[in-house]
C-alpha cells in the first residue's frame, strides 16, 4: 500500500503540489492524469524521494520514504539508506534513461548487483527472464542505441523489474514514442497490471487508463481535482475541468 498523505512542494515561490492525499492498495493501478504543470511528474518524484516534500508524508507498505521516526521526530534516511529504500520503488521515465555504454543484459544487471549485491549468475539468469517476459530475449546482447524507441522502454522496464520492487512508477512510458510503438509497452504494462503488480502510471492513453486502472486520479494546479474507479471520472466526470481537459485528449 502506498499512502501519500498532505503532501506540499514548492520551486521557490511556487507550489507545485497544494496538499496530495493520494492512496493506491497493493495490487492496484492508480493512473494520474492532467495537464502540463499540473505537478503530476513532482508528484511521482516526492513518491520515490528525487524530489524532498516540504511537509506531508509518503509511505510504501507502512515504511515513511525519506524518513524515519524517533519518537515524535523525523530525521532524515542517509544517502545509502534512501538508495537502499530506492530499490523498492521502481521508477520508469519517459526518455528510457539507459546506460548508453552498457548493453541491455548489464542495463539489467547492473543494480541487482552493484546496489544490492546479488551473485552475477543469478543476476544474469533473472534478466534473461525478464528479458523474455517483455518480448526481448533475442537483445540481450545489444545496445541501447541499436534498439527502437519501444524495445529500449521495454528494457528500461525489465531493468526496473529486476529489482523486483514493491511498487513501480511510470512518468509517460509512451510519450516519447512513435505511436506505432506505443501499443507493444503499453502491453508489456499491462501484462505487469494483470499479474498484481503495483502501479502509479502518469499517461495520456485514455484507453489505457480505462483497461487497466483501478483508480484514475485528475490533477490540475497541484491538487487531486478528482478521483475514482474509471468508469466514474472518464465516463462522468463530476468537475469541469475534468470535462473539458478529456474532452481535449479523447
Ligand atoms: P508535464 O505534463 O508537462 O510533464 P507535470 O504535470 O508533470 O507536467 P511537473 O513537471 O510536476 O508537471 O511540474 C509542475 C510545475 O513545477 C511546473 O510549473 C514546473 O515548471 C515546476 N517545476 C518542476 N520541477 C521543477 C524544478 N526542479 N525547479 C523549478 N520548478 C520546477
Ligand atoms: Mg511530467
Amino acid at each position: 500500500m502506498v499512502e501519500v498523505r498532505s503532501v506540499r512542494k514548492s520551486f521557490g515561490s511556487l507550489e507545485v503540489l497544494k496538499g496530495v492525499d493520494l492512496a493506491v492498495r497493493t495490487g492496484e493501478v492508480a493512473v494520474v492524469l492532467g495537464p502540463s504543470g499540473s505537478g503530476k511528474s513532482t508528484l511521482l518524484r516526492t513518491i520515490n524521494h528525487l524530489e524532498k516534500v516540504d511537509s506531508g508524508s509518503v509511505s510504501v507498505d507502512g515504511a515513511l520514504v525519506g524518513y524515519k521516526q524517533s519518537g515524535n521526530k523525523l530525521y532524515e534516511l542517509r544517502e545509502r539508506e534512501i538508495l537502499k529504500q530506492r530499490t523498492e520503488i521502481g521508477f520508469v521515465f519517459q526518455n528510457f534513461n539507459l546506460f548508453p555504454h552498457l548493453t541491455v543484459l548489464d542495463n539489467i544487471t547492473e543494480a541487482p548487483v552493484s546496489a544490492l549485491g546479488r551473485p552475477k549468475k543469478g543476476a544474469v539468469e533473472s534478466a534473461r527472464a525478464l528479458l523474455a517476459r517483455v518480448g526481448l530475449a533475442d537483445k540481450a546482447d545489444a545496445y541501447p542505441r541499436q534498439l527502437s524507441g519501444g524495445q529500449q522502454q521495454r528494457v528500461a522496464i525489465a531493468r526496473a523489474l529486476a529489482l523486483e520492487p514493491k511498487l513501480l512508477l511510470f512518468d509517460e512510458p509512451t510519450s516519447a514514442l512513435d505511436p506505432e510503438l506505443v501499443g507493444e509497452v503499453l502491453d508489456v504494462i499491462k501484462d505487469l497490471a494483470h499479474q498484481g503488480t503495483t502501479m502509479i502510471v502518469v499517461t495520456h492513453e485514455i484507453g489505457f487508463a480505462r483497461e487497466v486502472a483501478d483508480t484514475v486520479v485528475f490533477m490540475d494546479g497541484g491538487r487531486i481535482v478528482e478521483q475514482g474507479p474509471p468508469g466514474e471520472v472518464l465516463d462522468h466526470p463530476r468537475h469541469e475541468r475534468t470535462k473539458s481537459f478529456l474532452s481535449k485528449v479523447l
